[in-house]
């Protein structure tokens, strides 16, 4: 088995929010079941489906430019050029907070619900909710 090279792809769906309670979905397309009320809302979002599929990225193995050709991620394609095989994966999605004590910004991976951190720069912790 060898490993299939990992590319991160450029373009991720902004966040959705629950059609029934406002509060934030689970990161990406599709079906997502709301964690805080259990509602199961379909996320859309066109724009963000076209770039995707059309997304150009280089082949690992020999450079050549790949079409995506589909908006699923994570996605095996196969290069035209070389034939070699890679992953394009889904792009992290962060947000920036700000410290309410030191408005220093944090980047974080938001998850539905509340959320405690702790602010690298002046250790106040404070509750975010999504
Ligand atoms: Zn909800
Ligand atoms: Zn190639
Ligand atoms: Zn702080």
């Amino acid at each position: 088995m060898s490993e299939i090279p990992e590319i991160e792809s450029k373009h991720t769906p902004p966040a959705a929010e629950c059609a029934h309670c406002g509060h934030m979905l689970p990161h990406g397309l599709g079906e997502k079941t709301c964690v805080v009320c259990g509602a199961v809302c379909r996320v859309t979002h066109q724009p963000t489906v076209d770039a995707l599929a059309s997304e150009t990225l280089p082949c690992p193995h020999c450079n050549t430019v790949v079409e995506a050709g589909s908006s699923d991620r994570p996605l095996d394609v196969a290069c035209s050029a070389c034939s070699g095989v890679f992953r394009i994966t889904e792009k992290p999605y962060k947000v920036e907070i700000e410290c309410p004590s030191c408005d220093r910004k944090l980047r974080i991976r938001p998850k539905p619900g509340t959320k405690q951190l702790n602010c690298p720069a002046c250790d106040a912790a404070f509750n975010v909710t999504f």
